[in-house]
């Protein structure tokens, strides 16, 4: 897809996003809402940098960002109808003034610092300001189709940088050194950056699920746990692959099947409908009852966009009437944490489709010796 259309799909999202927004707002008798979540922010506006606020009212929506993203939100923002952009370092006194008719705005609890609320609230006087949770993430949570294109790019990108790695691995590297290769080969293979600080964590190591490189050296006989992801127009991939260095043991071996077939029932679980605790159900108690059930401690997936977390949240404690829905993007990503010993996990995106689920990520989940 040409970079014109995928942006013109973007901004066609963005429009129908803020509509449903305005529409919530309406039925909460909210004159308008605040933004503060980046993330949030660019899936409505497509600007990519690290300071703005969004006001959305029923008619106008105020974009303000500061001087140094001048140039930036003119290549970025989106062409919505009833947009003005305002360049300012007092941002709040900005929107301030455009706030007539609004008597009580929503704003996002969990994104907002509580410095700027108490400014806000001054500034803004006599409008109230409500807490809103979850104003963004009902909007966000089905993807478009050129949302899903990007990802599976990004999902491809880091197949591949899997694939090129294996070549590097050398016994004797540090974990970081195998990170940093991770980062390399993203970027020359088109990703963006990294999704996130690439964890790279080998033999004992791989017992802690969000391990941080270190300078640990990889030796032979040790698991290498990689899990990173790849940017496409700021849309997130997430992989996870165990490997092994030399060969595996078959305790190592037989803890690989317990997590690639619990990965596998969880992946066949996933279709429109199906609660969300039941994926993770389907991973959990194949484990359970392969006797490691006390060695999965995190949820088998969350949902995947701009962000790396994002809902759905694939998880035990989900409730029961969080279902998956067609255009969802998760991750689903099993794991067993020996403690003092190894660890394994692998994790693919998936796409919820009208049936079941596409695999956007591509790389082989066999149990790889190097
Ligand atoms: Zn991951
Ligand atoms: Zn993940």
């Amino acid at each position: 897809m040409p970079s014109s259309a995928v942006r013109e799909q973007l901004q066609q999202a963005a429009q129908e996003r803020i509509a449903r927004l305005r529409e919530r707002l309406e039925r909460h008798r909210l004159g308008g809402a605040l933004l503060s979540a980046l993330p949030h922010i660019r899936y409505l506006t497509g600007f990519s940098g690290s300071s703005a606020l969004l006001l959305v009212l029923r008619e106008q929506i105020h974009f303000v960002t500061d001087d140094r993203y001048a140039e930036q939100v003119r290549q970025e923002l989106f062409a919505l109808e009833g947009l003005q952009v305002h360049i300012s370092r007092e941002p709040l006194k900005v929107l301030a003034a455009v706030l007539d008719g609004v008597s009580v705005l929503a704003f996002q609890p969990e994104y907002l610092p509580y410095g700027m609320l108490l400014q806000a609230r001054r500034r803004f006087r006599p409008v109230r300001l409500r807490p809103l949770r979850q104003m963004v993430e009902p909007l966000i949570v089905q993807k478009y189709p050129a949302e899903i294109e990007l990802m599976r790019r990004a999902a491809w990108i880091a197949s591949k940088t899997f694939e090129a790695v294996l070549e590097r691995i050398r016994e004797g590297m540090s974990e970081r050194e195998l990170a940093a290769e991770l980062s390399y080969l993203a970027r020359q293979l088109g990703s963006e950056g990294d999704a996130f600080e690439p964890i790279v964590a080998s033999g004992e190591r791989g017992a802690l699920p969000h391990g941080r490189a270190s300078a640990k050296r990889v030796r032979a006989g040790e698991l290498i746990t990689m899990d990173f992801g790849c940017l496409v127009r700021g849309y997130s991939s997430d992989l996870t692959r165990t490997v092994v260095l030399g060969r595996a043991s078959l305790e190592q071996r037989r803890v690989y099947q317990v997590v690639l077939q619990a990965q596998e029932r969880a992946i066949e679980a996933v279709r429109p409908g199906v609660a969300a605790r039941a994926v993770d159900a389907a991973a959990r108690e194949w484990i359970a009852a392969a006797g490691f059930g006390e060695y999965f401690r995190h949820s088998v997936g969350h949902g995947l966009g701009l962000s790396v977390h994002e809902p759905p949240a694939l998880s035990p404690r989900a409730p029961a009437r969080l279902r998956l829905q067609e255009r969802n993007v998760v991750t689903i990503e099993p794991g067993i944490y020996l403690p003092g010993r190894f660890g394994i996990r692998i994790e693919d995106d998936l796409c919820v489709t009208a049936n079941g689920a596409e695999l956007l990520t591509t790389a082989t989940r066999e149990l790889l010796s190097l």
